[in-house]
């Protein structure tokens, strides 16, 4: 099942895609089965039974109506760091063999379309095309073999950074949160779709037109098994909680001269059989 957020008239609405395009229903209408984060935070059968009813509902041209990121507001969005080589190597780091962790705030995500803003104040946005994992169930202790099950689907991310503000400190947290800069969307692919874990599945990155990162999920350093099964050693993973897996070799910083994003430029993250994410980058001031 492939679903996406959007709003109609101020509403929030859901739309599942059938063969012949989209079919959606918003908060308010007759059948609205609720959002997608609402479905994704209850049980399992609640985006089956949704599909159903969705499957007959009114016709949805995405291109006429705005976006929502599939979870505007998860309790935790955890991203990582440092989890292909390549991209490790080329940002001055040893490869470390327990994943970086940090965390994004839901106040930083943007759907697919928004602009990407850029602050007055820094030069250095740069894209970083991932894979976003949404899980389903509550997790904890949870074994890598065990760990896909805790999976309810996949949708896309560019985890957008300043790189000037995420380097200021060892933390990484300000250059990784700035408002407009998480990009999530467009579609939301429930696992069954996918391979396991999006293994093998290719990811790319490109700025005008032009590829800046080319990975295959494959691969990542900690798949989202491991990954799960880490987090969960520490933490427990919600239903609606959202796993950033990280980025490939290719980043703006890491090239010279540098490549920085900047007004008027076009980034896109694509992911073979979940879609792509395009978004315009702006200046800050020219978006206010
Ligand atoms: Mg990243």
């Amino acid at each position: 099942m492939r679903f996406t957020s959007f709003e109609r008239g101020g509403r929030k609405a859901i739309a599942l895609a059938v063969h012949d395009g989209w079919r959606g229903l918003a908060e308010g209408e007759t059948g609205f089965p609720g959002t997608l984060q609402a479905l994704i935070e209850a049980d399992g059968e609640a985006l089956p039974s949704a599909a159903k009813t969705l499957a007959v509902a009114p016709e949805v041209r995405l291109e006429d109506v705005t976006l929502l990121p599939p979870i505007w507001s998860p309790e935790k969005i955890i991203c990582v760091g440092l989890n292909y080589k390549d991209h490790s190597s080329e940002s001055g780091f040893t490869q470390p063999d327990y994943p970086t962790i940090f965390g994004r705030f839901n106040s930083s995500l943007i759907a697919h379309r928004a602009p990407i803003l850029c602050p007055p104040f820094s030069e250095q946005l740069d894209f970083e095309g991932e894979l976003a994992a949404v899980i389903d169930k509550t997790a904890r202790d949870v074994a890598e073999h065990e760990a896909l099950a805790y999976v309810a689907g996949y949708s896309i991310f560019n985890d957008a950074s300043i790189r000037d503000y995420q380097f200021k400190a060892p933390q990484w947290t300000p250059g990784k949160n700035f408002d407009d800069t998480g990009a999530f969307d467009p579609y939301f692919v429930t696992a069954d779709e996918l391979p396991p874990g999006c293994d093998g599945l290719h990811i790319r990155t490109r700025l005008n037109g032009a590829v800046v990162q080319e990975a295959s999920i494959a691969d990542m350093v900690f798949s989202v098994a491991g990954l799960i099964s880490i987090l969960s050693r520490f933490l427990t993973l919600r239903p609606g909680d959202v796993i950033v897996t990280g980025a490939p070799s290719g980043v703006g910083l890491a090239r010279n001269p540098p490549l920085w994003m900047k007004e008027g430029d076009m980034v896109e993250v694509e992911i073979e059989r979940i879609g792509v994410l395009s978004n315009p980058v702006q200046d800050r001031k020219a978006a206010a």
